[in-house]
This record gives structure tokens, sequence and C-alpha cells, in this order.
């Protein structure tokens, strides 16, 4: 036994460090494969060291590893299955029912710590209402994740509205909530009945899934992955309370590094966006009802193009930039991109990729998408690297972004995206945007001057079908 719990020590710690070095590693494109690979040989240390120290206490082994077994195929089965069969587009909602996995479990790992260890069964009474309280935390956190992550998950995949459900007075609601399972944590602390506790418990569980439902349901729909984010961060947070009922040091350590990461990914983005965070939490934006806010702006007329007349172009261009958005990721058009990208660069010219911190609909959408498709990583740069370089590009082609290139952002004070960091694409000579249609919006739901622009040239149609017309002008 000593020797299995010295083991499980050395094992925890191994996979600790290794799922450090993962974030680590997932911060650059380079470095992200590693990164992968590094956490899941920490999560395979994880479990091989849970398994065999739970083993070797379980007074059934048999039992106990045929029920490991069969969880671990069914998981692992349910896993591949997914993760094969999801689109890229679909990831944010995969991710937020991963997250009410997580929430399930902590709400289950609390009910069950309270039913193995109810009030008073600890003899130190400081050590008790600490037990009590992570119950009550893993509980309210877990049932928050849970319910709310759901309802990410239907609104995400459309299978409910995305526009926010608006209840008077509902911050009111939610604090009330918040303040209420407070009380009710403080009941379950300072109650050593088996009954009470119970019922205290069934209460806070019960009124913290419906916060869950009710803190997600009044958020837009096009917040969402801000807010799959930021139950991301809730997961982690709920794990670790269950790490600390579960008396599990590398969960508590899990927990910690996914709720801390997850808070400043959502921190990240609501900055690339130029929100607050408040103002996501509290809803009302990207749900919809928001777009073509404000008066309607006359920019003037569009020039449209052909492909033919665009690869006439870039036989011309020396230095090309692609800056793509979310419509590529519809489109799916990353594969005959880097091939233009390649050809180009195979005809002498210089060509890099722009990518938006929040282009897509996701942290990292397009970095994955290019990856994807195989474009080295040399020609793939952050906004930051390429913004002041515009003026010395001959051609840029906006490959389905639209508000991570509008100039509004910049120019109009009184837009819905003013403030938000944006490529300054205009500044080349020339720009070609790829979309569909005159008719729709960005993400906001405002209208682009980029469009308008002397220098720019409409190529209506689906990106893909269009860049392919391209390659075959080329
Ligand atoms: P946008 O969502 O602003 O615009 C997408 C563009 O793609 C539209 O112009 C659309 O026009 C076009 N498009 C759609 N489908 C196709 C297609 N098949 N072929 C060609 N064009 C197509 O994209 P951006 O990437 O510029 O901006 C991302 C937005 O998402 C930002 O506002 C950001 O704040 C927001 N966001 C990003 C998150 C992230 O983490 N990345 C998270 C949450 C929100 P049309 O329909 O006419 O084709």
């Amino acid at each position: 036994m000593r020797f299995l719990a010295a083991f499980q020590n050395l094992a925890y710690i191994a996979a600790a460090l290794l799922f450090i070095l993962a974030l680590a590693g997932l911060a650059r494109q380079k470095t992200a494969v590693r990164g992968n690979i590094l956490g899941a040989c920490g999560m395979g240390i994880a479990l091989v060291a849970t398994i065999a120290a739970s083993g070797g206490a379980a007074a059934n082994l048999p039992l106990f590893l045929g029920a490991v077994v069969i969880a671990l195929v069914i998981g692992a089965a349910v896993g591949v299955w997914r993760a094969r069969s999801v689109a890229m587009t679909q990831m944010p909602e995969l991710v937020a029912m991963l997250h009410s996995f997580v929430g399930a479990a902590a709400v289950l790992v609390g009910w069950n710590s309270y039913i193995m260890q109810p009030g008073g069964a600890l003899p130190d009474a400081a050590e008790n209402a600490f037990h009590l309280g992570e119950v009550g935390l893993a509980v309210l956190i877990g049932a928050v994740t849970l319910t709310g992550s759901i309802v990410a998950f239907l609104k995400l995949s459309g299978k409910m509205s995305g526009k926010p459900l608006v209840l008077p007075g509902r911050n009111w609601i939610n604090l009330g909530a918040l303040v209420l399972c407070a009380l009710l944590i403080w009941q379950l602390i300072t109650t050593d009945g088996f009954v009470m506790g119970v019922a205290f418990l069934v209460l806070i569980t019960v009124i913290s899934l419906l916060l869950g439902v009710h803190l997600v349901a009044a958020i837009g729909g096009g917040d969402m992955p801000v807010v799959v984010s930021m139950l991301n961060s809730y997961s982690g947070w709920a794990a670790a309370m269950a790490g600390f009922t579960l008396g599990n040091d590398l969960l508590i350590i899990t927990g910690a590094l996914v709720g801390s990461s997850g808070a400043y990914l959502s921190y990240v983005m609501c900055q690339g966006m130029n929100r607050s965070f408040a103002s996501v939490i509290l809803g009302g934006f990207g749900d919809g009802a928001t777009a073509q806010v404000g008066e309607a702006k006359d920019y003037g007329t569009h020039t449209e193009t052909t492909p033919e007349q665009v690869a006439d172009l870039l036989r011309e261009s020396n230095r090309v930039v692609i800056a793509p958005g979310y419509g590529m990721a519809t489109a799916q058009a990353q594969f005959p991109v880097a091939d233009l990208a390649r050809k180009l660069t195979d005809a002498g010219a210089e060509v890099v990729f722009a990518i938006h911190p929040v282009a897509g609909r996701m942290p990292g959408h397009m970095n994955v998408l290019l990856a994807e498709a195989k474009v080295p990583y040399r020609m793939v740069f952050e906004m930051d690297e390429v913004n002041d370089d515009f003026a010395d590009v001959d051609t840029v082609l906006v490959i389905g972004a639209n508000d991570t290139v509008n100039p509004a952002a910049e120019t109009e004070p009184d837009s819905p995206i003013a403030g938000m960091p944006v490529l300054r694409v205009w500044e080349a000579e020339n720009v070609v945007v790829f979309k569909r249609s005159m008719g729709n919006a960005g993400y906001s739901g405002v209208d682009n001057p980029l469009f308008y622009a002397d220098n720019t040239l409409m190529l209506l149609g689906d990106a893909k079908e269009s860049v392919e017309a391209i390659l075959g002008a080329l």
C-alpha cells in the first residue's frame, strides 16, 4: 500500500508537470502538437496511477476493474466517435457538451462525498466545516456548469433560440440565487443532522441548476463562444472543488490550470472584441437582434470582380497577404486557399497569412484550419506582427472575413465595434473581398465600409468555389 501511495504521488507530480508543459506548448502553433501529446501522456499517467491506487484499496478488485474497464471503453468509444465526426464549425458546441460532463461529475462527487462523510463525521470541527464547504461549493459550481453548458450547447447547435431570455430584474435574480446558495452552504456547514443536511444539499443543487439555465439563457447566441470559454473556466473550478472533496491533489492542480486558463482565454477573447467581460455576461450582443445596429450608412457603391481578373491581379502582385475569417471555415476553403498560397509563392510572390485573434468563431480557429491544410507555420502571422506593413502590400485577399477587417472600428466612434482592434487591410494597394452576397453583414451585424472603398474589389460567391476558379485561371 505504501508503495502504491508513493507511486501515485510521483505519478501525480509527473502528470501535473506534463499538464503545465502541455499548456505552454498549446500557446504556440509550432509546439501545439507536442503540447497536445504531452497533455495526453499526462492524462494517461494520471489514469493509471489513480486506477492502481484505487484498485489497491478496493474491497472487490475484479468488480472494481470490471467497472473501470466498462467506463473506459464507453468513454473512449464516445470520445473517439465524436472527435472524428465533429465538423470544425461545431467545435464550440462539442466543448460545451464536454463541460457539462465535468459539471455533472463535480455534482456527483460532491453528493457522494456528503453521503460518505456527512456533517459531524469528521472529528475535527474545522476540518468538518472545511469539508462541508467544499461539498457545497463543488455542487454549486458543478450544477451551474452542468445546466449552463447544456443551454450553451442547445443554443450553439440551433436546438434553442439564440435570443437572450430577458426576464425583468434578471441580474437581481442571479444575485439572489447566489446569496441563497451561500446561506444554504452555511447551513450545511453548521448542521449535524443527516436529513437536514441532505435537504440543504437538495436545495443548493436545484437552485444552482436553475441558476445555470438562467445565467446562460440570458446571453445572446452570438456571445456563446465567450460563454463556452467562461464555462470552461467554471468546469476547472468545479473539478478543483471535486479534487478537494476527494483529497486528490492532481485534480486540484488540473482544475486550477483549467480554471485560470479558461478565465484568461475569456479575457483575451473579450479584448479581441473590445468588449468588457461584464457586457458579455449581462448579454444582449450578437443575438441577431442587433443586426444592422444604428442608422444604415451610405458608403457608396461597390465594385465586383471575376476570378479571372483576380488571377491577373495576383500575377502582377509581389507581396500578397491573405486575411481569412469565419467564411473560410464555413466554405471549407482552407485547402484551395493553401494551394493558391503555394502557387503564388512558387511563382515568386511573397505570401503571408494575417490572423486576427478572434477571426472565426473560436480562438485559434484559423490556425487550426491552416494547419489542417498544411500551410507552413512560417507563413502565418498574428495581427500585431503584420498590421503596420499593409501599406507595402500589393494585394490582400480577404477570404470570408468581415468584422475583423472593418475600418469602422477605427473611424466610427458610434459603431458597435468601435475600438475593436482590426486588420488594416484597406491600407494595401488592392483588396479583394470574398463573400457570398452584399446583403449579409458579419457577426456583429454592422455594415463594412471596406466593401465600398476605391481599392476594394468584391468577388461574390462561395469562397471555396471562387478560390478554385482563381486557381483554374492561374
Ligand atoms: P464575420 O463573422 O464577421 O464575417 C464572416 C464573413 O464570411 C461574412 O462576410 C460572410 O458574408 C462571409 N461568408 C460566410 N460564408 C461564406 C462562404 N461560404 N463563402 C464566402 N464567404 C462567406 O467573420 P470574422 O472572422 O471577420 O469575424 C469573427 C467575428 O466573430 C468577430 O466579430 C468576432 O468578435 C466574433 N467572435 C469570434 C470568436 C472567436 O473566438 N474567434 C468568438 C465569438 C465571436 P456572406 O454571408 O455574404 O457570405
